[in-house]
């Protein structure tokens, strides 16, 4: 069977936990994650194992376009009574002619890469009915803007 696990999260909770999770990689790359939040706690009905997957991906491909030591800068904030998440890298950039092609399953520039994570980033947004937009400028970095519906917790 189908098995969708929605429950009411702090989105704070989440983006924390990928943090932690990644911990020992971002020391051993020289990496550093900022993560600045709202002071109150922002909820929304995930699928907290897919909304992990999602961040970690973003976070992965993060470093990955970070040869040397660099910045992910991780923002959560309220806009138009929406959520919204930013992660913004001090990596390589994408090219503009190439942005209309990350999300589509398969495209890769890397080596060993599959070229899925991010449309699989992308359908997990979509299934959160959230949307996902890219902003990159070459040499300077990549900011992905996921932006979702805020739930009200329960009780
Ligand atoms: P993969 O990581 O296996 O290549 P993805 O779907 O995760 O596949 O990413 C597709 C492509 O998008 C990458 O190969 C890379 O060219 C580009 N890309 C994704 N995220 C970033 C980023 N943060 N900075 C620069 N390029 C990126
Ligand atoms: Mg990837």
């Amino acid at each position: 069977p189908h098995a969708t696990q929605f429950k009411i999260h702090p989105i704070q909770h989440c983006i924390q936990r990928v943090i932690s999770l990644l911990d020992s990689e971002t020391g051993r790359l020289g990496h550093q994650i900022l993560f600045d939040a709202e002071p109150q706690p922002l909820h929304m009905l995930m699928d907290q194992d897919k909304m992990l997957q999602m961040l970690l991906n973003l976070i992965k491909n993060a470093f990955e376009a970070m040869p040397d030591q660099g910045f992910v800068h991780i923002r959560l904030y309220v806009d138009n009574g929406s959520a919204v998440i930013e992660i913004a890298d001090t990596g390589s950039g994408i090219p503009e002619e190439e942005l209309d092609k990350i999300f589509l399953p398969f495209y890769t520039t890397k080596e060993s890469g599959t070229g899925l994570g991010l449309s699989i980033c992308h359908k997990i947004v979509q299934d959160h009915e959230g949307t996902m937009e890219v902003e990159s400028v070459i040499g300077q970095g990549t900011k992905f803007i996921i932006t979702v519906p805020i739930a009200q917790p329960e009780g």
